[in-house]
């Protein structure tokens, strides 16, 4: 198999335009289409503090190293990293591992965080003290985690002072929430899936995901060309995520139809547009406890740390 571009011995065909790539033209690909992204959805400015959230997974590794490439160009523009410790045992430690040797590599500033130091409880904890899935315990362990991530990369975001936070969502993790979002009927939450960075509220770095239109494989692919480590085993809690079957879903289909993510991702796309970008700052509402932005009177987190508390 030879590169559609050079004619050198290509490692990977592209399922969905049959280019085939050589290990540079995969390299440029990757990188021109996070280039676009950024570009077409202004997502960064001339001289942003860009934190960005990194686990040590293929993801975050990929687009470290992807985003320190393109911020050459841009001296005046900074890459923080951010890793949140969630505290799950014989888990956490390998990718925080990771994420620090690629962190130093690059002689980046790397500020960790963790769910035990700056929440009170680690997950492994939270889970133990709400007991089984089902019985006590309302939601998967995917949900408090994910609150609580969310939460600890904002605050972070805001204490290094960030103009914008990045995470490494890639094609088919943007497309499975969009489906999840439509599943629940919860079109409010599909309004606010703007590819467009925005301050929504005060208390909330804006957002952006420069991965969001890259497939997981191209990913994977990356960072075995480049010889990026990464973590590869999966977080012992994946198992309960409802995730899993929308998941299964995108991939299994995608075999068939390779166009499938981006057909979805372009779908929410232009559905933004109709509605002229969507959510509107009126919505949101003031944690009574902490201050942070919510559609309730306190939020998730501060909802969680109630119920710890109090058993
Ligand atoms: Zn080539
Ligand atoms: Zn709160």
């Amino acid at each position: 198999m030879k590169c559609t571009f050079c004619g050198n011995q290509a490692v990977y065909l592209r399922p969905y335009d049959k280019l085939s790539l050589c290990v540079q033209h995969l390299n440029e690909q990757m990188r021109k289409r996070v280039q676009k992204e950024i570009t077409k959805n202004k997502m960064f400015g001339r001289k942003d503090r860009i934190a960005l959230g990194i686990s040590g997974g293929k993801d975050s590794v990929a687009l470290l190293d992807i985003l320190h490439k393109i911020e050459k160009n841009f001296p005046e523009s900074e890459i923080v990293a951010i890793t949140i410790d969630e505290g799950i045992e014989n888990y956490r430690d390998e990718g925080l591992l990771y994420a620090k040797k690629h962190v130093s590599k690059l002689g980046l500033e790397h500020h960790i965080y963790s769910f035990e130091k700056d929440f009170g409880y680690g997950l492994d904890e939270i889970i133990r003290i709400l007991g089984e899935r089902g019985k006590k315990r309302e939601f998967g362990a995917c949900t408090y985690c994910g609150i609580l991530r969310r939460k600890l990369l904002n605050n972070a975001a805001k204490e290094i002072d960030a103009d914008v936070l990045v995470t490494a969502h890639n094609l088919e993790d943007e497309v499975e929430t969009i489906l999840l979002n439509i599943i629940r009927g919860d079109i409010q939450r599909l309004t606010r899936l703007n590819p467009k960075p925005k301050k929504i509220h005060e208390s909330l770095v804006p957002r952006a995901k420069p991965f969001r239109s890259t497939p997981q494989a191209e990913i994977v692919m990356y960072c075995v060309i480049n010889d990026l480590e990464y973590q590869e085993i999966q977080c012992p809690y994946s198992v309960e995520a409802y995730r899993g079957e929308v998941r299964e879903f995108i991939f299994k289909t995608q075999e068939k139809q390779p166009m499938l993510s981006f057909n979805i991702l372009r779908g929410q796309d232009k559905f933004l547009n109709l509605i002229e970008g969507g959510h509107t700052k009126g919505e949101l509402k003031e944690c009574e406890k902490c201050g942070e932005a919510t559609a309730g009177k306190i939020c998730k987190s501060c909802w969680l740390k109630e119920q710890l508390d109090s058993r």
